[in-house]
């Protein structure tokens, strides 16, 4: 790739279709609209100052002004993130009111704007002094280009051109003390740097190069490049959300200016995030990254952005083992942290969870277990307002990405229940996508067009199938699949061709190292295609005034504890060597008004356990804490019980990592 890829732009393997050119079906529509219905409509309806009103009741200050409880008074804004969602679910859904409220939003918004182009939630003399106020500025820009993607419309392009002119006018000026004050945060670090990746889409909307110019000129002055290129772990102790954020800044930037060591410097990078991943697919962080495992919290925003990163990585290599990354943590990690009517959050969740709560584990365990409540609890406005505004945006990643341009055709990057429109060779062409994937192993791909056309079809065969069997029309297909690549199918595509493919998923485990001194016994993590398994516990629901919140009206919070008939010390029945042997992958039965990922999964894998008699929960009766693996020998019952693992998507309290026992 050192030749700029003039057909699809920039350097990258594969291009975005343009926005709003997929349209989810099925489960996927129904996630997608109950998500964008529940916490986002209600914000925009709710017209909060705080929130809705945030760029026109800007903050007077960006300095960090806490109470005596450690709320959070002033410091920064997260409403970038509430308009970002926003637009994202508005063009997803035309028509709807959603769309109708962010156009009313939209014109204040634009009316809002400053004469020297400043557009953001901060008054004057609060700005340029912190990254979250930069971030503000530079993720509203990136949420109007969006809408510009999807609708066009000149005043909008205008007002991000004058917004992020008014910020490189403070860059080239950043030595005058007049404008960065008691600077103790520069705003071009954090995620403020979030400004190279907007400048660099403003560059390709407009073809203006002074834009690439000014985030090769910030990138290179506060990027991590040099960090990541030393090699070693320079991600030790940094944030979860920041760091994974940068990882996909550095690659972004080799998109659009070719300078190769950016993106060596984003693969090395990758590399040191692996050791931080969860086995749900995001990054460990309670928000510092330094310890993983089964009762180590992952922070909310960290699923977002490690998918928007994993993405990224996989469109500009190509390469299927990051677009698993993105598939494996959006599946599982991000759903997991939802209620299902889209209205809640838990800031922090673990992989083994018999609690979420205020108490259930410290929020930041890694510098002072007191540092703060911790946040596992669900709350419509969890204080600050970072992962409740940050966690829609989830879905309408996902679904942008779904499909990407190709020189001569297109790839197939996530599979899952939509059709897609796009062009080739100028001519239009519909994709329509008939499957239940994750939940199946199979997807029917449609091809509708007028005409015959000669164009490649690119499909990911992931890395954790064994092997997938294609039918084309019904009859096997030549060509042969390797787990882990990209399956490329050229052919002169006639119109009602129809491409089957068929995963084979086995089941496999992650197997935890011995303890030390086998006091503590090895557990395992249960996997079958996209989707991680795990042991749901029966859950009691208890809504609640939270220990803190962020901004809104009608907060709802709950923790969430264990029913008394809750079952969850069980070790499983597992030949390690051969787990498919020692599970069924079995279809369930949905309830009509189920909603996506409430816990009725349409799958299940059965499999064989008997509880573990000597192994407790801690804490007090009160405040019954989540256990680490039983200490050996396990006393375990004489009685095999069948038990159903289900996709830990659909779980708030769940035994993920479970101890094992050879099966009789
Ligand atoms: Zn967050």
């Amino acid at each position: 790739m050192n030749m700029q890829n003039d057909n699809i732009g920039f350097y990258r393997a594969y291009a975005p279709l343009s926005a709003g050119s997929i349209s989810p079906k099925g489960w996927l529509h129904k996630w997608q609209e109950t998500n964008g219905n529940g916490w986002t409509l209600t914000y925009a309806k709710n017209r909060d100052p705080g929130v809705y009103g945030k760029f026109w009741n800007r903050n007077k200050t960006s300095e960090a002004i806490m109470d005596e409880n450690d709320q959070t008074l002033t410091l920064c804004d997260y409403t970038a993130y509430f308009a970002d969602g926003f637009v994202r679910y508005a063009v997803l859904n035309p028509g709807s009111e959603l769309e109708t409220e962010w156009v009313e939003w939209l014109d204040k918004l634009l009316d809002s704007q400053d004469d020297d182009g400043y557009i953001g939630a901060f008054a004057e003399g609060a700005r340029w002094k912190h990254w979250l106020e930069l971030f503000s500025q530079t993720l509203i820009i990136d949420a109007l280009l969006y809408w510009y993607e999807a609708r066009g419309g000149q005043r909008v392009l205008d007002c991000c051109k004058k917004a992020m002119d008014c910020i490189i006018h403070a860059w080239k000026n950043a030595n005058d003390p007049a404008n960065y004050g008691k600077m103790s945060l520069t705003p071009w670090t954090g995620i403020g740097l979030a400004t190279t990746r907007t400048a660099n889409k403003l560059y390709e909307l407009t073809d203006n190069k002074a834009y690439l110019d000014f985030s090769q000129e910030v990138f290179g002055r506060f990027g991590r490049t040099e960090d990541y290129m030393r090699g070693g772990d320079a991600l030790r102790l940094g944030h979860n959300v920041i760091e994974t954020d940068y990882i996909g800044y550095t690659a972004m930037m080799y998109e659009y200016c070719g300078n190769e060591r950016y993106l060596e410097a984003s693969r090395k990078a990758w590399k040191m995030m692996e050791t931080y991943l969860c086995v749900d697919g995001q990054p460990h962080g309670g928000e510092c990254m330094i310890h993983t495992g089964a009762r180590i919290n992952c922070e909310h925003c960290s699923s977002v952005e490690l998918f928007y990163t994993a993405n990224a990585m996989a469109r500009i290599t190509g390469e299927v083992k990051y677009m698993d990354a993105a598939e494996l943590c959006i599946l599982n990690a991000y759903p997991s942290a939802k209620t299902a009517d889209g209205m809640m959050v838990a800031y922090c969740h673990s992989p083994n969870q018999l609690v979420a709560s205020e108490w259930g584990v410290p929020h930041n365990i890694d510098i002072d277990a007191d540092f703060r409540a911790s946040r596992t609890f669900f709350s419509s406005a969890h204080e600050p307002l970072c992962c409740n505004s940050c966690g829609p945006r989830g879905i309408p990643f996902y679904l942008d990405a779904m499909v990407a341009k190709e020189d001569d055709g297109i790839a197939i990057i996530y599979y899952g229940p939509y059709t897609a429109n796009f062009n080739i060779s100028d001519k239009p062409v519909t994709l329509d996508m008939d499957t239940c994937y994750p939940y199946e192993d199979e997807a029917r791909i449609k091809l509708q067009m007028q005409s015959e056309i000669d164009f490649t079809l690119k499909l990911r065969i992931p890395h954790w199938s064994s092997g997938a069997e294609i039918l084309l029309n019904g009859k096997p297909a030549k060509e042969i699949t390797v787990p882990g690549e990209m399956l490329a199918l050229k052919r002169m595509w006639k119109p009602g061709d129809i491409i089957t493919l068929k995963l084979h998923n086995p089941v496999r485990l992650h197997v935890t190292r011995k303890s030390e001194f086998a006091i503590r016994a090895a557990c395992c993590v249960v996997n079958r295609g996209a989707l991680l398994y795990t042991l749901p516990v029966n859950e009691d629901w208890q809504f609640y005034t939270a220990p803190a919140n962020g901004p809104g009206t009608n907060i709802i919070s709950a923790k969430v504890v264990m029913k008394s008939d809750a079952k969850w010390n069980y070790a499983i029945l597992m030949d390690i060597e051969n787990p498919d042997t020692c599970a069924e992958f079995v279809a369930l039965t949905v309830p009509e008004d189920a909603k996506e990922f409430d816990g009725n999964s349409p799958v299940a894998l059965r499999v064989k356990a008997k509880r573990v008699e000597n192994w407790y929960s801690e804490g007090d009766i009160e405040h019954v804490m989540t256990p680490g693996a039983p200490i050996l020998p396990m006393r375990l019952s004489e009685t095999v019980e069948e038990i159903a693992l289900i996709p830990y998507g659909h779980t708030c309290l769940r035994m993920t990592y479970l101890p094992f026992v050879p099966p009789v």
